[in-house]
């Protein structure tokens, strides 16, 4: 029988509940992990966000009742239970608890569609589908928490540097880049599409006198391709600072994410530990390397790339073969970047733009824009764009506007190289790819 939740509330965690608090009555609520009736006794083991806790039930010193009413409990059910800590060596964490009171809240349907063990293992696929279920374990939430703490510490870091936060609109007309990667949506009697980038919004916020602006939200890409480091929908650290050039931009990208480490370290030692991630603080300056030299470093691990071609995936991975933690990728040929970002001074056909890499992963790209209004239609039209769908943006560009630069970040990319994730969806709540759309 369910019981309403009524005054009953937690008094604590389970992991707050230390050999300490011998002989103290407390109130924990949670999730049965697992039950063993051994007839004389029934062990409970109950699950809350951070832990798992043993609730002991001796026939010989609770009421007949209660024991009985602990018998007919079943895994994954939602309990209150009210009782004395007792300091127990061989219990984990090294206490239990002797109840005195169990509030069932909610019970759950049996067989479940998914373990909530850590130890059996189950497809990806079978594990999102049942995600509610999956998120109980642990070594899944645990990547989350880590998720959450190093999104707060880069607002808090940023908020520092005197960034201000945007909103940009994730409905737009036309494409950021002209790309294909472009989500088609009706909007009223019109055709639009779902936000690949605020790279054009962040850059007319350049024009608007806010200097330094951020902001963190979706961007929709329509990948064709099915890969462990590609989503549909992501989440973009974005950042934009005027008067300024990309060197500028990589001193804060690289210290915002030597910080951001450092703090999750600090912060998620258990979640870590859980993970089994093995977490070091980089040092500060990353290792710069011109794109000539990585296209020698490439072919000498004997994978073709020639001047002008971006990273195909087999050379990321000889490049990741070669380096290790975090190093920036400079000097990019401006043929192979976007519109938006500005040639070289002295070589025009070099760039400005960065890449920041994680070992063979890309997880950020940025550059010095084109700041000059004739200059960017005249690159806009070398990609082979339209400038007249642009316009709204390039006016933007005809009344002072000041040098500027930016990079966006992969929250979800910068979330595997911290959690040591091997699948990108591993680090979203709910992924959207090419076959996903549900949950
Ligand atoms: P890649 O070459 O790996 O496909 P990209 O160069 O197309 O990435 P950018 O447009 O430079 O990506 O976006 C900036 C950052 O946003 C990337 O470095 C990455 O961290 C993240 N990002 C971009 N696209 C995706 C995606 N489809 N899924 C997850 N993260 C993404
Ligand atoms: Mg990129």
């Amino acid at each position: 029988m369910t019981t309403p939740i009524g005054k009953c509330r937690r008094t604590q965690y389970s992991k707050e509940v230390t050999p300490e608090l011998n002989g103290k009555e407390v109130t924990l609520t949670g999730w049965i992990h697992e039950i063993r009736d051994l007839g004389g006794i029934i062990f409970v083991l109950l699950r809350d966000r951070d832990g798992i806790i043993q609730i002991t039930a001796p026939s010989k010193k609770i009421s007949p009742e209660l024991f009985e009413e602990i018998r007919h409990l079943k895994k994954e059910s939602v309990l209150a239970v009210n009782g004395m800590v007792q300091d127990s060596p061989k219990a984990p964490g090294g206490v239990e608890i002797i109840p005195q009171k169990v509030n069932l809240l909610n019970e759950s349907k049996l067989p479940l569609p998914l373990d909530t063990t850590e130890k059996v293992r189950a497809e990806i696929d079978t594990r999102l589908d049942s995600r509610f279920l999956d998120l109980r374990k642990h070594n899944v939430s645990s990547i989350f928490k880590i998720k959450s703490r190093m999104l707060h510490s880069v607002r808090v870091f940023l908020e520092e540097n005197d960034f201000i936060e945007i909103n940009t609109p994730k409905l737009v007309a036309s494409a950021t880049e002209g790309g294909t990667e472009l989500f088609p949506i009706t909007y009223f009697e019109r055709e639009a599409f779902l936000g690949q980038s605020p790279q054009l919004y962040k850059q007319m916020m350049m024009a608007s006198g806010f200097d330094q602006v951020y902001e963190i939200a979706p961007i929709f890409r329509a990948e064709e391709h099915d890969t462990l480091r590609h989503l549909n929908e992501a989440i973009s650290i974005d950042l934009e600072a005027a008067f300024c050039d990309e060197e500028d931009v990589m001193k804060i990208l690289e210290n915002l994410v030597a910080n951001a480490i450092k703090d999750v370290k600090e912060h998620c030692p258990d979640e870590l530990e859980t993970l089994n991630a093995d977490l070091e603080i980089p040092e500060t300056p990353f290792q710069r390397i011109d794109y000539d030299d990585v296209i020698d470093m490439v072919n000498s691990k004997g994978v073709a790339l020639r001047h002008g071609e971006d990273l195909s995936r087999a050379a990321e991975k000889a490049l990741g073969e070669i380096m290790d933690g975090y190093y920036f990728i400079t000097g990019w040929p401006t043929d192979i970047k976007p519109f938006y970002v500005m040639p070289n001074q002295e070589d025009p056909k070099k760039s400005c733009a960065f890449d920041l890499m994680y070992r063979d992963l890309e997880i950020s790209s940025g550059a010095m824009r084109v700041h000059l209004h004739d200059l960017l239609v005249e690159r806009i039209k070398k990609q082979g764009l339209n400038p007249d769908s642009f316009n709204r943006y390039l006016a933007a560009f005809e009344y002072g506007m000041p040098p500027h630069s930016g990079w966006g970040l992969g929250a979800e990319r910068f979330t595997m190289c911290m959690t040591g994730a091997q699948n990108i969806r591993e680090t979203v709540l709910f992924p959207r790819d090419r076959r996903r759309l549900t949950p």
